[in-house]
């Protein structure tokens, strides 16, 4: 067993313990006005053809022009990937034939590819970290569509993707298990929607995984793999993994052997079936583009880039921990959404990082999830959290009555302050007031105040009474006090 495996990963099968090997190629549409060579728009939906040029449709004597905006985002992409920058790379034709492809070809990069070697840091859930390498990312063409339910007899094209800049961000074989194949894409979705760099919308098609699957025995050498297209939703990744791995264990177990092939994973049924034989690069008669002149960058344009890189999720994971005493859990749930961080670091500001943390976690995140919002539907703002987190810490309400203040905020809107003042919600700091209600409550019992002599425990009983019969607004730290001396525990 390489250090990657763990033997909560194998899957059993007949004849024992099998390893399953996946590595992915992500297809990420990069965020860009226009195309990778033409100035046609790139935003999604629109009328059929609406978004197309001459060069898209492949018009006779057009010529692809380089998009230097669709460089960049390839660029910042490795770099947000810590990846090795080429600064000098090829376009290629791949030549194949589909009716959604005018050109007959596809301008991608074949044996030299804009970034190098990369890597993604995967943290899981159960505490387990992965370190995927990244093989390389390329930059391409994407096809436009075919129509096929539009009319009884005749299909149609759509070529409003065609020409799109794609970035496949290719991994190395280094996931072992659904779960950290998921986690992967997750992953790289999060750090791609730092950048800026795609949207990470796989409903929309913006984001697309190419899963390559393989069994061995622990210790063994790789096996064949199937590679299973256009998987387009986490949740379908991980259930295509299941499938296939289980599918490749029985034949093997069966005495068969496995065909490299390329499969389609049908969600309604959540199997993978052929589509055809494995292509092989020679099929594709790969050769530099003529049209186009290798692409050269300066180091200035690099670096440039590298300079406006914002804070990536594995660096703030790590300050939230060392800086913030955050769990690794809850940092982990803080950084996985831009919009997440951003309002957490709102609401942090300032304040004690560890309870802005405890509020936007439990509370906002929890109602957010109950009611199906994302947080940019929030109904309370950062503003907003910050200020009910400032009434805690200066004592003005305890954590129990911020609660009912929150609930408040969030079907009704208003400043906390304000609300708080208003409906007189502010914790009772008097220990007049205090000390009637523990005296109120002391006489109402005697039976108890016998007992908590023997038993101190019973105290607590007594907490509850008082802070019933001031409504919650009691401040505990003096109700404890007063408690403790009149019923004699000092
Ligand atoms: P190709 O160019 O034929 O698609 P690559 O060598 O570029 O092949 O690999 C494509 C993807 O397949 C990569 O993500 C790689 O990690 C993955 N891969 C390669 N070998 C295996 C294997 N034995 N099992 C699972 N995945 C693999
Ligand atoms: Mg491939």
């Amino acid at each position: 067993m390489d250090a990657k495996t763990e033997k909560s990963n194998l899957i059993a099968g007949e004849t024992g313990d099998w390893e399953v090997v996946i590595g992915m190629e992500v297809h990420a549409q990069v965020t860009s006005n226009a195309k990778l060579f033409s100035g046609a728009r790139t935003e999604f939906g629109g009328e059929p053809n609406a978004h197309v040029s001459l060069v898209d449709a492949a018009m006779p004597g057009m010529l692809p022009v380089i998009n230097e905006a669709c460089v960049a985002q390839a660029v910042r992409t490795g770099l947000g990937l810590k990846a090795e920058i080429n600064l000098s790379s090829v376009f290629d034709r791949k030549n194949y034939f589909y009716p959604d492809l005018p050109q007959g070809y596809q301008i991608s990069q074949y044996k030299n590819p804009i970034v190098g070697e990369g890597e993604v840091i995967v943290d899981l859930l159960s505490g387990e970290r992965v370190v995927v390498g990244i093989e390389r990312l390329h930059l391409e063409q994407d096809a436009g569509k075919s129509l096929h339910d539009q009319h009884p007899q005749n299909s149609y094209v759509d070529l409003n993707r065609s020409g799109v800049a794609l970035m496949e961000i290719v991994s190395k074989p280094d996931l072992r298990s659904s779960e950290q194949a998921k986690a992967y894409v997750s992953k790289l979705r999060t750090i791609l929607r730092y950048l800026g760099t795609c949207d990470g919308n796989m409903e929309e098609g913006s984001l697309r995984a190419d899963v390559n699957v393989s069994v061995r025995r622990p210790g063994d050498g790789f096996g064949t793999r199937c590679e299973i297209k256009n998987v387009n939703s986490i949740r379908f990744i991980g259930q295509a993994i299941e499938y296939e791995a289980r599918r490749q264990i029985e034949i093997i177990e069966d005495g068969g052997t496995i065909d490299q092939e390329t499969r389609l994973f049908d969600a309604k049924t959540g199997e993978t079936r052929s589509m055809r034989s494995k292509e092989e690069a020679h099929d594709y008669r790969y050769f530099p583009d003529p049209d186009l002149l290798p692409l050269e960058l300066t180091q200035d344009f690099v670096d440039e880039i590298a300079g406006s890189l914002p804070e990536l999720p594995d660096e703030k994971r790590a300050r939230f921990i060392a800086d913030y005493g955050l769990t690794p859990y809850d940092a982990d749930v803080l950084v996985s959404e831009r919009e997440s961080v951003d309002y957490f670091e709102d609401v942090a500001k300032g304040r004690d990082a560890k309870q802005a943390a405890n509020w936007v976690i439990n509370e906002l995140f929890g109602r957010l999830n109950k009611e199906g919002l994302a947080i940019d539907d929030s109904p309370i703002s950062s503003a907003q959290l910050g200020g009910i987190v400032d009434l805690i810490k200066a004592g003005t309400i305890s954590g129990k009555i911020a609660k009912d203040v929150f609930d408040i905020v969030w079907t009704e809107g208003g400043d906390p302050a304000e609300i708080v003042e208003k409906r007189g919600m502010k914790q009772v700091t008097d220990t007049r007031a205090i000390e009637k209600a523990v005296d109120e409550v002391m006489a109402a019992n005697p039976d108890k105040v016998a007992q908590a002599k023997e038993k101190p425990a019973v105290a607590g009983w007594f907490v509850g009474q008082v802070m019933k019969a001031t409504g919650g607004k009691a401040s505990p730290q003096a109700v404890n006090a007063l408690l403790k001396s009149k019923l004699g525990l000092e």
